[in-house]
């Protein structure tokens, strides 16, 4: 497998701004054994709940709070370290994300940080 092109070291971290990010079975075990509590503890207070195939209340989803460059951003996220609280235990969607060597939205961002020519620049789609 090619090496990767993208360093979230430098990003801004925009994956972590998806409105859906998705908890399997897997997850909320994985989830809860990080932060001491069980499946239902993170459900209550780390989830809203979504529309999926008709069906209400499933899947799960990461609850979001504000975020001065996305407007909102995953709830575990640290919005001035610019990283994930619990990296180690992250879903699997964000472990699987951007599925491959490439991630689009790092390529967009180093354009537009060479167009501005600020290292520091943050594009927001
Ligand atoms: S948007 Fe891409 S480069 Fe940025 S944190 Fe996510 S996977 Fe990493
Ligand atoms: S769990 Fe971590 S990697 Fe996944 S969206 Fe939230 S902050 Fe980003």
């Amino acid at each position: 497998m090619p090496s990767k092109t993208y360093s979230c070291e430098t990003c801004p971290g925009f994956c972590c701004s998806y409105d859906e990010i998705f908890l399997t079975d897997a997850d909320l075990a994985r989830l809860g054994e990080h932060l001491s509590t069980d499946a239902e503890g993170v459900i209550t207070r780390f989830t809203k709940y979504g529309m999926y195939k008709g069906k209400s209340r499933y899947p799960l989803m990461l609850k979001h709070k504000a975020d001065k460059h996305f407007g909102t951003i995953c709830t575990f996220f640290d919005t001035d370290l610019r990283r994930c609280t619990i990296y180690d235990a992250r879903p699997a969607a964000c472990r699987d994300y951007p599925h491959g060597p490439k991630c689009g939205y790092f390529e967009f961002l180093q354009f537009e940080r060479r167009l501005q020519d600020d290292d520091t620049y943050v594009a927001v789609t």
